[in-house]
C-alpha cells in the first residue's frame, strides 16, 4: 500500500501491484490525524491497470498489519464523512470545523451542531469454566458465520450501559447463562464499518448453556485440546482464542496492549 494514499471503492481498498497507486479521480478526499490522504473514488470508476480492489477481511491476509488498520481508519473516516454531509438537525450542508481545536468533526453554519465521528462499541468475552488440562471454553456459532466456526460471545453495548454491564446482559441473553471474575483483555478497532470492540476474559459462574435460538445456531463447552474450527487470525476473538490456548489467560498484560 502506498505510504500516503489510501483509495477505497465502496467497501473496497485498492491495492496496487506496483509501489504506488495511481493518481485518481475521487469523490471524496481526507486528509486524517496522521497526514494519510483518504480518497473513496466512484463505483463505475474502471480499475487501473495492476490495481486490484478487496474488500478489508479479504485484504489482511495481503498486507502489513499495520498498513492494514491503517485502512480500516481510512476507511471508518471516508464512511463517516460520507454519511454526515448534512446537519441532522436542520438539513443544512455541514462545513468543515475551523481552528486549532476543531479536531476533524462538521459544524453546522446554520445552526451551530457540531458532528464527530463516533464509535459504534461492542463487547466480546471469552467464558471459561475448569483448570489446566480440564479448562473449556463456551463458544457459539451465530447463524452468519462461515460454516463450522465457533467463537466467543459478542454485541453492541445499548446507550447508558456500561461495558461490565454489556458483558453480563449479552452473556444472559445469548447464553443463559452468568458469569464472574471479569478481566480486561484488549481492544480492536473493528471497520465493519465504525466499531471498537472491548475484550474481556470471564468465568463462568452458574447455569447451563441455553443459547438464544434467534441469535445463536449452536454453543458448546470446548476442551482446549478439542476446539472447534476458529476465527481467523484478524479479530481479537482470535487473539483471545490463542492466548486461551496458550494458558494466557489468567495473567495480568495477556491482551493486545503494544507498550507491553
Ligand atoms: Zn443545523
Amino acid at each position: 500500500m502506498g505510504a500516503s494514499r489510501i483509495i477505497f471503492q465502496g467497501d473496497r481498498l485498492w491495492l496496487a501491484s506496483t509501489p504506488a497507486l495511481p493518481e485518481v479521480e475521487a469523490e471524496l478526499r481526507l486528509r486524517l490525524p496522521e497526514g494519510h490522504l483518504a480518497l473513496k473514488v466512484a463505483e463505475d470508476q474502471p480499475l487501473p491497470e495492476g490495481v486490484e480492489a478487496l474488500g478489508l477481511r479479504d485484504a489482511f491476509s495481503r498486507m502489513d498489519p499495520g498498513d492494514w488498520a491503517q485502512a480500516g481508519r481510512a476507511y471508518q473516516w471516508l464512511e463517516w464523512a460520507a454519511a454526515h454531509r448534512f446537519c441532522g438537525s436542520c438539513a443544512t450542508a455541514l462545513e468543515p470545523c475551523e481552528g486549532p481545536e476543531a479536531g476533524h468533526g462538521r459544524r453546522c453554519p446554520a445552526c451551530g451542531r457540531t458532528v464527530f465521528p463516533s464509535n459504534a462499541t461492542a463487547i466480546i468475552v471469552l467464558i471459561q469454566r475448569g483448570e489446566g488440562p480440564d479448562r473449556e471454553l463456551a463458544l457459539a456459532r451465530s447463524p452468519h458465520f462461515k460454516s463450522g466456526v465457533y467463537s466467543a460471545i459478542a454485541g453492541f453495548t445499548e446507550p447508558g450501559e456500561s461495558l461490565e454491564q454489556a458483558v453480563h446482559r449479552e452473556v444472559a441473553e445469548e447464553l443463559g447463562i452468568r458469569v464472574h471474575r471479569l478481566r480486561y483483555f484488549g481492544s480492536q478497532p473493528w471497520p465493519f464499518p465504525n466499531g471498537l470492540m472491548v475484550a474481556f476474559v470471564a468465568d463462568h459462574l452458574d447455569g447451563d448453556l441455553r443459547p438464544d435460538p434467534v441469535e445463536i445456531e449452536d454453543a458448546r463447552w470446548f476442551r482446549l485440546d478439542a476446539l472447534p474450527q476458529l476465527p481467523s487470525a484478524l479479530s481479537i476473538a482470535r487473539w483471545m482464542l490463542d492466548a486461551a490456548v496458550a494458558g494466557k489467560t489468567d495473567e495480568p498484560g495477556m491482551g493486545a496492549d503494544p507498550n507491553e
